[in-house]
């Protein structure tokens, strides 16, 4: 036997049948793609550009192109600072890069202002 095909997600129906790449229903006649159903979940389902379009990925090393005001701190990140290993993250308050800034600490940065390194 082989795999079993699903059932009908219109009419629940079990009498199911391969059409092609298609799965169809013989009760109802719903026809379905089963692709999507298997797909590999992607931790980093989008893309983060940097300033200028380059794709960023974890661990890639940077460079900040505009001058970044820290909240508490007494100066500001200058452009031109490199920042190194960054992490792609989830967006907080549009700001979708982990990392480390070198004599400022861990911090969260915006894709849109830095530049692959
Ligand atoms: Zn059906």
């Amino acid at each position: 036997m082989v795999d079993p095909l699903p059932s009908c997600p219109d009419c629940g129906s079990e009498h199911t049948y391969e059409l092609g790449a298609l799965v169809a229903c013989a009760l109802c006649g719903h026809e379905w793609s089963q692709a999507g159903a298997t797909e590999a979940v992607d931790p980093h389902p989008r893309s983060v550009l940097d300033a200028v379009g380059n794709i960023l990925a974890d661990g890639d090393s940077v460079i900040v192109t505009t001058s970044i005001k820290v909240a508490g701190a007494a100066r500001p990140i200058k452009a031109g600072t490199k920042v190194r290993n960054i992490r792609l993250i989830e967006p907080v308050n549009g700001h979708d890069i982990d990392c480390r800034v070198d004599g400022f600490g861990a911090m969260l940065l915006k894709s849109s202002v830095v530049k692959r390194a």
